[in-house]
């Protein structure tokens, strides 16, 4: 069950009963306005009857879901029960709630009423002070994709679950991302091998074993390879082990190879569970931004990561499973008796019960879902061992700011050990701004430009090499560059996370024209050198050979060859995924400083470390997350 989202139901005459008195000038009537959000404008529609707000509707808006679900569910609804716009904007959307009680105080004006009697201050519930005591089998830190993928595999063997969530919402990073997901041997059959993509195989191949399981892997993809040849297959190869030696060659080997290849013999196993639960796989991969190779899948129905929640929260309503969520639920510590973890200490730090202490008590154990500390700028320049200590306040991020690393403070004071904590991704396209992913125009690895007009990087390369690249450009921006039959934009105009076009175009941080030297003009670009670029990139398109950058193949979405009109869309760098944390085994147990198991406790997701190394592969997070989650609940309720 989930709950603690009560909406208030309000009525007509309390509405009226708070209402200011009547003005000489006010109309009843419906009103519109708009402000802009964090995606873009919110279209606002105010009922105003009896000089008193009626009712208000979002008539348009492209916000986040579900981080800004709460503005209608709790923030609307307070605006019409207190008959003001100075209630609390809804922490993780605070864009949203303040271009919505911006909006809505236009249309106060617009019906002749004085705004200022509608900022009256709201009065302030007491918080709770008590501790209440719940039971479960499984406890589980963390309603993100680890958490959730976690509490359906051990509710389905019939275990009563307990989820803590310290937002208002489930979903994580989970939700906001690409929602990308690696995994080979799928979805495939469309793509034809390459020049470039075979010489890639052979280095791989001609490595230097450098343990044991190297060795392993390394000889069952010569002899995947040989029999590949000996076919003469001409679609693209992959195999779990390969994608096991490309993720592990990508994070400088420093990655635990065990725990790698667990996770790329085990995504094809929960595509499938996905797929029986609901979720519906678009038939054809690709090539995401630092993918490395065109295995990475997404959902036909849904824009983002939030696909793989919503999927998880329907099932487990649909199925009534023995899952709560406790929601605005933060947890604080572990409970460990006799060296062994047996519960979780929380507190409610919103909604009704805000201020409640809770002891959660786990009789089977404890899985850690957290998630990173992307949005923690202490604990990233404390760790951090990639960026010169550079990711202060003005580095954007494109986490939710509920990735503060609570996991690991946690997981440390039960002696958990930490590892790989010093490595920290920055996504090599994010909005300038607000560091989203989610406002630009074409793949993330559509070819990038300066402001010279040049590339200067091969844009299939490592998430790092691409990052670092990026931040050398002057101010650290560069242009991603697309063709309007490639930029993903569906028939309402949304882009490929469901952001309005036009708002896009409004914001000034993304140029659309019909050529190429006219985008240049528009966008501060050198048009001599742009135009050159993209006669370049079309040479390598038709021919599949010879790009000046070096990549190994020109990917279907994106071609620059059909004619335009053209984008250019302005980026940065942003932070987003931290590589370290608290290490686990192939179980997902926890492992102490002493390389011992810590009884009772399981983790999963980007609150671990060792999976990755140094570097990321793009579209081996989601995963990661939704594997571990359920190899962690598998084990634990063995
Ligand atoms: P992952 O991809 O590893 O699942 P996500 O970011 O998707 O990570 O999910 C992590 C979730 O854990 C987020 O929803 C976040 O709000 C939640 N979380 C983080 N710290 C705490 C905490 N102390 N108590 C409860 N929930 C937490």
């Amino acid at each position: 069950m989930i709950h603690k989202l009560s909406v208030l139901a309000v009525s007509a005459a309390l509405a009226a009963s708070l209402a200011a008195p009547m003005s000489a000038f006010a109309k009843d009537g419906v009103y519109t306005a708009s402000a802009v959000g964090r995606n873009g404008s919110i279209n606002v529609q105010v009922t105003i009857k009896n000089d008193a707000i009626a009712d208000v509707k979002i008539v348009d808006w492209s916000e986040t879901h579900p981080v800004a679900d709460l503005t209608k569910t709790k923030l609307i609804p307070d605006i019409i029960k207190y008959q003001s716009v100075d209630v609390d904007a809804i922490s993780g959307a605070t864009l949203s709630s303040f271009a919505i009680k911006q909006a809505v105080g236009e249309c106060i004006e617009k019906a002749g009423l004085s705004l200022s009697k509608f900022e009256k201050a709201v009065p302030q519930k007491a918080a709770l002070t008590d501790t209440k005591t719940l039971d479960a089998d499984v406890v589980i830190i963390g309603a993100g994709g680890a958490g959730l993928s976690a509490a359906v595999t051990a509710a389905e063997a019939g275990k009563k679950v307990i989820v803590l969530e310290k937002n208002g919402f489930a979903g994580g990073n989970t939700s906001v991302c690409g929602g990308c997901f690696n995994s080979a041997n799928i979805h495939q059959s469309h793509i034809k091998m390459t020049e470039g993509q075979r010489k890639i195989v052979e280095g791989i191949l001609a490595e230097k074993p450098k343990s044991d399981l190297h060795k392993e892997l390394i000889a069952k993809v010569s002899k995947q390879w040989k029999d590949y040849n000996a076919k003469k297959e001409t679609v693209l190869f992959d195999s779990p082990e390969f994608h096991a030696l490309q993720t592990w060659k990508s994070g400088d080997y420093k990655a635990d190879l065990s725990l790698v290849y667990t996770l790329t013999q085990n995504t094809g196993n929960v595509m499938k569970q996905l797929e029986k639960i609901g979720f519906v796989w678009r038939d054809k991969a690709t090539q995401f931004v630092g993918a490395l190779w065109p295995r990475s899948n997404r959902a036909a129905n849904f824009k983002s990561g939030v696909g793989y929640i919503d999927t998880f929260l329907a099932y487990i309503k649909e199925k009534n499973l023995p899952v709560t969520i406790e929601l605005s639920t933060k947890a604080n510590e572990l409970i460990v008796k006799n060296g062994r973890v047996v519960g979780v200490k929380a507190q409610a730090i919103g909604g009704d019960e805000k201020g409640r202490k809770y002891v959660v008590n786990a009789k089977k154990g404890v899985i850690l879902a957290t998630g990173g500390f992307g949005a923690n700028v202490e604990m990233r320049n404390a760790y951090d061992e990639l960026w010169d200590k550079k990711l202060g306040k003005t580095t954007p991020t494109t986490n939710l700011p509920s990735a503060t690393g609570d996991g690991i403070d946690m997981a440390k004071k039960v002696d958990a050990n930490l590892v790989q904590m010093g490595w920290i991704q920055l996504f090599p396209a994010g909005d300038p701004q607000t560091g989203a992913t989610s406002f630009k125009l074409g793949e993330n690895s559509c070819i990038y430009v300066n402001r010279d007009g040049k590339r200067y990087v091969n844009e299939s390369e490592r998430r790092d090499v691409l990052a670092k690249a990026n931040l050398a450009q002057k101010d650290g921006l560069f242009f991603v560059i697309s063709s309007a039959k490639r930029a993903l934009i569906d028939k309402d105009g949304r882009n490929a996370y469901g952001v309005k076009v036009e708002d896009i175009l409004a914001s000034g941080k993304s140029y659309k024209a019909d050529t190429l030297e006219e985008l240049a003009k528009k966008a501060g670009i050198n048009a001599a050198n742009l135009v050159e670029t993209v006669k370049k990139w079309n040479e390598f398109c038709k021919k599949g050979t010879g790009d000046e950058m070096g990549r190994p193949t020109c990917m279907d979405d994106h071609r620059l060859d059909e004619g335009g009109p053209y984008y250019a869309t302005l980026m940065t760098p942003s932070v987003h995924h931290t590589m370290g944390g608290v290490q686990i085994n192939t179980k997902a147990q926890v492992i102490n400083k002493s390389g011992k198991v810590i009884p009772g406790l399981y983790a999963a997701g980007e609150v671990t470390g060792g999976i990755h190394g140094t570097n990321r592969v793009g579209c081996n997070a989601v995963p990661d997350a939704l594997v571990f989650g359920h190899i962690a609940a598998e084990n634990l309720v063995k």
